[in-house]
């Protein structure tokens, strides 16, 4: 039996990110990933000339020393980018975040007067004590613009009706709305004078996936086993005591990181963990997404970063173009999208041949006209697991005791968004990490 101290599972940023720290530390670590790539959901592929990401990823500049450390390890290849972002309603394009000023020019005089009118200044919704994401939007911003711009939209991304999600689901993407100045831009004020601060973000110039090579580079190969896909952990008293690769090779262990999906994680105990856990995991869910690329004899195909479709009709949420993220994303004169369709494993979405599925997003973006002409060189089609942890309403409750009896391993350090069940980002990734193997460094020298 083979011996490291830390033990990392999966080869994500999550992963990467804490074998980065541990290599900084000076700890012995291996990392382990299941399939023949690093970096997990967040990637960037490449088809012949063109670059495209796992979705659409930006690196938000929120914790300095991530901020500081990605800038150091990327150089001048790691790009402030401003684009903006819009939301498609109504066969119109509306500033997203919500620019007062462009939604009263863009809806109905009518609406904005309800918006406005739900809106009034110190005008203040009653909502319970511990609202779902339903009661929350609409307490916060009335029935009129929660109806059209947020209920739909989180129906279609999370899979469950907006009255079974929590409101953590919204994130920071309420920012900048707020019903006080709508009223301002419906009585013909102008208010906000940009149409976003949010537009602003960091990009590395051939793609998000340069953080996760980068930080591959940094960490080295002989650290890495990549097609190993952890099978199991054998467990004692309140320790693991190892873990056991496909070819059944059974390597003892200090400390375990788990990145992977904290059910994954759950099933993978031996001895089995009681009954009511597996039984609770069984509610615990995660998003799919598939992506559907179609690279375009097209210079642009507008000038967003992203465009967002609240619409229930329209199956996808999200259209981004990596052409407005840097130039190099595609041969000069062309560029890509990327379509999100959200989904669960198994479904329509989720099963449907490459070809079809192509296909009707292909016709379904014609009849709404946005293709606009425009030659599709060329579709292509990747599935997504484990995008997103479905923040049902309640969910704590249900995932709580999971996570208290994974908690009792002393040697067990879950991390990452799958395996924590949160709607982390790459800069909480950096500030989790970094201060998880400070933890396991001050526990480690003792
Ligand atoms: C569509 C989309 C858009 C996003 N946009 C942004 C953004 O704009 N900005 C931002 O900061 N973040 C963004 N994120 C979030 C960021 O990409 C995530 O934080 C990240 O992907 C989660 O990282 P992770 O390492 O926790 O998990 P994952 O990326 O899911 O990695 C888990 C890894 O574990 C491996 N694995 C699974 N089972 C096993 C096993 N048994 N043994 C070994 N390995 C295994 C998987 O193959 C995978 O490589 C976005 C995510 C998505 C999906």
């Amino acid at each position: 039996m083979s011996h490291d101290k830390i033990h990392i599972l999966g080869g994500g940023p999550a992963g990467l990110i804490a074998a980065y720290y541990a290599k900084q530390a000076g700890m012995p670590f291996q990392v382990y990933e299941a399939s023949p790539f690093l970096g997990g959901n967040c990637r960037t592929f490449a088809h012949g000339d063109f670059l495209f990401d796992s979705g659409a990823h930006r690196f938000h500049d929120k914790d300095p020393e991530a901020t500081a450390l990605v800038k150091t390890l990327l150089g001048d290849s790691l790009r402030s980018v401003s684009a903006p972002s819009q939301i498609y309603h109504n066969g119109q394009f509306i500033n997203f975040p919500l620019d007062a000023l462009d939604v009263a020019r863009k809806l109905s005089l009518k609406t904005v007067a309800r918006i406005a009118g739900e809106n009034l200044p110190g005008f203040k919704r009653k909502t319970n004590a511990n609202p779902n994401f339903e009661e929350f939007a609409t307490a916060k911003y009335g029935t009129s613009l929660a109806s059209r711009f947020l209920l739909n939209y989180s129906e279609k991304l999370w899979g469950l009706s907006p009255d079974r999600l929590s409101p953590k689901i919204s994130g920071n993407r309420l920012r900048g709305l707020s019903g006080g100045n709508l009223l301002l831009a419906a009585l013909g004020r102008k208010v906000f004078e940009s149409a976003s601060i949010d537009g602003s973000f960091l990009y590395p110039e051939k793609g998000i996936g340069m953080i996760c090579e980068r930080l591959a580079e940094e960490i080295g190969e002989k650290h890495v086993r990549l097609r190993n896909p952890v099978q199991g952990l054998f467990v004692r008293n309140d320790r693991i005591q190892g873990i056991v690769l496909p070819n059944g090779e059974k390597i003892s262990t200090e400390h375990v990181i788990s990145t992977l999906p904290v059910t994954r994680m759950l099933k993978m105990l031996s001895p089995q963990p009681p009954e009511s856990l597996l039984s609770a995991i069984r509610q615990i869910r995660f998003r799919q997404l598939r992506l559907i690329v179609l690279l375009l004899d097209l210079p642009q195909f507008s000038d967003n970063a992203s465009i967002y479709f609240p619409e229930s009709d329209i199956p996808w949420t999200r259209i981004y173009e990596s052409t407005n993220r840097s130039s190099y994303m595609s041969p000069p004169g062309k560029t890509s999208i990327v379509i999100e369709l959200p989904c669960f494993k198994g479904d329509e979405v989720w099963q449907m041949m490459d070809a079809e599925i192509c296909q009707r997003i292909k016709q379904s973006l014609s009849d709404l006209g946005l293709l606009n002409g425009a030659r599709v060189i060329e579709s292509l089609s990747f599935r997504l697991s484990n995008a997103y942890p479905v923040l049902e309403h309640g969910i704590e409750n249900i995932v709580a005791p999971v996570f208290d009896f994974l908690q009792e391993f002393s040697n067990l350090h879950l991390f990452g968004r799958s395996a924590t069940f949160r709607y982390l980002h790459l800069h909480d990734l950096f500030r989790e990490g970094r201060g998880l193997i400070e933890q396991l460094v001050s526990r480690l020298v003792k």
